[in-house]
């Protein structure tokens, strides 16, 4: 199961692609055709990207501040640049692993 979250795929073969987008899970698997409709992550994937990247990133700017004195303008350019991509990495990790973990204990969400 971690490699398949780790690497995106689907939890059932381990090979199909989770995601057809950034963040989108598409609705079959193209290799072993499961549903994937049925497992819905919610808002899991945004409240992972908030907590840790949150905590990590005020924490970096705290160390950044304390420790070096930047203006703020180079916080301005620099967390941004920063703590988007790492946003974007956890949200899918977390959607990735939210989805596998349903997979595996048989929770679906009938719509
Ligand atoms: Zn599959």
């Amino acid at each position: 199961m971690v490699p398949a979250v780790l690497l995106g795929r689907c939890p059932r073969c381990g090979s199909g692609p989770l995601f057809s987008g950034l963040l989108t899970v598409r609705d079959t698997c193209p290799e072993c055709g499961l549903d994937l409709r049925a497992h819905d992550a919610g808002d899991g994937p945004a409240m992972a990207g908030i907590f840790i990247v949150g905590a990590l990133a005020v924490i970096a700017a705290l160390v950044v501040d304390a420790k070096y004195q930047p203006p703020l303008w180079l916080h301005a350019v620099l967390w941004p640049v920063i703590v988007l991509p790492l946003a974007l990495l956890v949200m899918r990790l977390a959607k990735a692993l939210l989805v596998a973990l349903q997979y595996r204990h048989r929770l679906r969400i009938s719509a």
